[in-house]
This record gives C-alpha cells, sequence and structure tokens, in this order.
C-alpha cells in the first residue's frame, strides 16, 4: 500500500476532504493550510484558531514532517548559510540559504543522496538513498524562513538529488510552494536544474509551468559529456536541445545552461567554441561555474585566465553568459560536501 502522504503536503482540494471525513467545514481546511503553509507552523498547538479537539486528533493521525537542524554553517564572506536538517528516519540533508540583492534565496534537496553519478559531484558518492517527499523538501524552505525571520524570495532545485528522478513530488513541492494561500511565491523565482533527463523534460514542459529551467551540460559534445556525466550515455546532447526547444515553444522561457569549468578537461577556447556553435540558434543562457573540488575526485577548477578567455570566445559567438560567483567558500557551501563530512566524520568535524 502507498504510504500516506504527510498533511502539508497535501493540495488545498486534498486538504478540505480530509477535513470533511471529519464533518469539518471548508473554512477549516483553508485556516489549517493558512497555518502550515503561510505561517508555517511546526506545531498544531500553534494553531489557536482552530478547535482543541481537532487539533489533538490531528496531532494524533497526521503528526507535522519532522526536519530538525542539526547543523548550521554561517559564512563570514556573505552572509550564505548552510542547513544540515535530520529527518523522521534519521537521514541528514543539506540545504543552503543564499543573500542577494534581489532577496532571499534557498538551495533545496531533493532526494537524500542521488543515483546520476556525475563524476565531479560528492552528492553521488554513496549514490541514492531514497528521494524526499513534497512537504520534506517544503521543510527545507520554511524551516530556513523561520530561523532567519526573513521573506524566502527565490528557490532553487540544486542541492543534493535529481528533481527530475522524483519527479511527482518535486512538483506538488512547486506547486504548493507558490499556493497563493501559502507562500505565494512567484513561479518565475523558482529554478529547477536537471542533468537532463529527456523524457521528464518533455513532460516538464506540458505542465503550464513559468519556472526558469537549468541543463546542467558542462561539455560541448556527447563524446566528453560521456565522461564526465553518465546519464550522457542514456541521451544526447541533441534530444537535450530538442526538448529545450519544446520548453521554449510550450513557456516562452529561455533556457540556462551549467557548465563547470574543469581544467584540461572542457575549459579549451575549442571548447567555448563548439559549445557556441551547439547553442547558436537557440535562446540560452550560459553559467559558467568554476568547478568545486570535492577531495574524492581528481578534477581541478580553471584558472582564472582559462575562465576569462572561455568567457571571451562565448561572448565573441554572440552566447550570453555569466561566470557565477561563488558564495559560502568558507562554509563546504557547494554540492553535498556538508553532509558527506558529516555523514563519514560525525558531527564534531564540519565546523
Ligand atoms: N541533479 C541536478 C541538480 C543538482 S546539482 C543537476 O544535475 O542539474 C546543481 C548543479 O551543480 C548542477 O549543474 C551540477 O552539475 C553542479 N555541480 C555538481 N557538483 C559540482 C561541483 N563539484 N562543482 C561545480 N558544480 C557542480
Amino acid at each position: 500500500m502507498e504510504k500516506a502522504r504527510r498533511i502539508t503536503a497535501l493540495y488545498p482540494e486534498e486538504l478540505k476532504e480530509l477535513l470533511a471525513e471529519t464533518g469539518q467545514p471548508a473554512y477549516r481546511a483553508r485556516q489549517l493550510f493558512s497555518w502550515l503553509h503561510e505561517k508555517t507552523a511546526t506545531s498544531y498547538d500553534e494553531m489557536t484558531n482552530l478547535p482543541r479537539a481537532l487539533r489533538e486528533k490531528l496531532a494524533e493521525t497526521h503528526p507535522l514532517t519532522k526536519a530538525v537542524v542539526v547543523k548550521r554553517l554561517c559564512s563570514e564572506l556573505d552572509d550564505t548559510r548552510k542547513y544540515l536538517f535530520e529527518l523522521e528516519d534519521g537521514n541528514v540533508i543539506e540545504s543552503v540559504r543564499m543573500s542577494y540583492e534581489h532577496g532571499i534565496s534557498v538551495c533545496v534537496s531533493t532526494q537524500v543522496g542521488c543515483r546520476m553519478g556525475c563524476r565531479f559531484c560528492a552528492s553521488t558518492l554513496g549514490g541514492l538513498v531514497r528521494p524526499l517527499t513534497a512537504d520534506e523538501m517544503l521543510a527545507q524552505v520554511y524551516r530556513i524562513r523561520q530561523d532567519g525571520g526573513e521573506r524566502v524570495s527565490h528557490v532553487v532545485l540544486m542541492g543534493s538529488g535529481e528533481p527530475l528522478d522524483n519527479y511527482e513530488e518535486t512538483l506538488r513541492f512547486i506547486r504548493l510552494l507558490c499556493a497563493e494561500e501559502g507562500q505565494n511565491l512567484s513561479q518565475r523565482n523558482i529554478t529547477l536544474s536537471t542533468c537532463g533527463l529527456v523524457p521528464e523534460m518533455r513532460r516538464l514542459a506540458e505542465e503550464g509551468l513559468s519556472i526558469t529551467l537549468a541543463v546542467s551540460l558542462h561539455a560541448p559534445s556527447d563524446e566528453k559529456r560521456r565522461r564526465l556525466m553518465p546519464v550522457a550515455n542514456r541521451y544526447s546532447m541533441e534530444e537535450i536541445l530538442d526538448a529545450c526547444h519544446l520548453w521554449f515553444a510550450e513557456t516562452g522561457r529561455r533556457v540556462t545552461f551549467e557548465y563547470a569549468l574543469i581544467a584540461g578537461e572542457n575549459d579549451g577556447e575549442e571548447d567555448a567554441r563548439a559549445l557556441a556553435r551547439f547553442l547558436a540558434d537557440f535562446p540560452a543562457h550560459v553559467n559558467l561555474i568554476p568547478v568545486n573540488t570535492v577531495k574524492e575526485r581528481e578534477y581541478k577548477r580553471s584558472g582564472v585566465p582559462a575562465i576569462v578567455r572561455f568567457h571571451k570566445k562565448l561572448e565573441k559567438y554572440g552566447i550570453n553568459d555569466t561566470i557565477r560567483r561563488e558564495m559560502g567558500a568558507d562554509i563546504q557551501g557547494a554540492c553535498g560536501q556538508l553532509r558527506n563530512n558529516y555523514i563519514q566524520y560525525g558531527q564534531e568535524k564540519v565546523t
């Protein structure tokens, strides 16, 4: 039997049905939704405008999602904060809060671990443990919002895991996060990053969303991409670009392509030229990211001169790009490293 959804993962209509079963009027469901998603309550005790009997019953039948902050690291460089959460089953996940001129952005994990196997990434080292549920993704945003006492305006699905390998829960997360009666985030402020699961990308294009799609390309050709990303054995770059064309046709939104610059691997001028050729006829934006070194991997980040040369080449060919500013460099800000250290060495070693 399928495990029942946690109450925070229910859409407003589903919550209404649930309460109707216990004879509650529709406005109670609206009140409860607001407690869960607008005020981000962590216990039924807080929900003072609901009858005590109802609160007591729900606390028994529908316990709230547990996500406890077990570690919080604050960057002294740029106000980035990294959170490690412990879930009900003892698994730990990480999320990052970044502060920008345009607001507060949270980087959310979608799975415990990952099975995509990208060779430069720390999140995939131990494989996939389990997918996260929509309420566990929401809990990352809601707890960070509460901890900082500030509204979260942007969310990027760029933590551990492959969001399109956890399609249903990720979509539920996005829709609940943007619900008018909850946090009311603009879909435009949500970025979903994928390593390029083509059938799911095509399905996503038809969902009527106005989120930003980011595709982790990291290479200018299939041959080079297969060396870095096993998923490239399943889908070619042409197939990915086709899916991006469909995305643009359906949503009118340009696509961001992520490109981690790795010294001697994909950062040559020839690579930049090939990338520019590949993206020539598409409304693309390229994010250049100097690769973060992961101690279990041999890859080194490109030097500043190589990065600048790469950027200049793309510019010359008319490709829109930005060099991503590194954030939280002093707190293991990147890509699953904090969780790995926590699991390997225990709590005292991660500071
Ligand atoms: N699974 C999704 C989202 C998670 S990772 C995806 O593949 O897009 C978010 C981004 O960080 C991806 O572009 C990923 O390739 C990149 N990334 C992973 N490890 C990295 C590293 N060591 N240095 C730089 N970027 C990395």
